[in-house]
């Protein structure tokens, strides 16, 4: 019987990739937020596969402001770049942010 063997080349568990870059022309590091053992968000960083570098850009994720339309206060939020904005602020609507 057929079984589903494909492996995952890569660690999918970051919470949010941030940045990819190669620096002095030698490896490619991918820059994320995760939880540390403490269960706090904590800037990581990993040398990848250049190989997977298109992998962690499409990923990326960028910081953006925006006014929330419900209760008028400015919030920031992590999107990527294909992803539509919120109007609503994390409080208003915490639906809209899943990961
Ligand atoms: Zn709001």
């Amino acid at each position: 019987m057929y079984k589903n063997k494909s492996k995952t080349v890569h660690n999918c568990t970051m919470l949010r990739v941030i940045g990819v870059s190669k620096k002095h022309n030698s490896v490619w590091r991918v820059y994320f937020h995760d939880y540390n053992d403490d269960d706090k968000i904590c800037l990581f960083t990993k040398k990848i596969n250049p190989l997977l570098v298109w992998f962690y850009k499409l990923k990326k994720q960028k910081l953006y402001n925006n006014i929330c339309d419900v209760c008028g206060n400015e919030f920031k939020f992590y999107k990527k770049r294909f992803e539509k904005m919120p109007d609503e602020c994390f409080e208003c609507n915490p639906d809209q942010f899943e990961y």
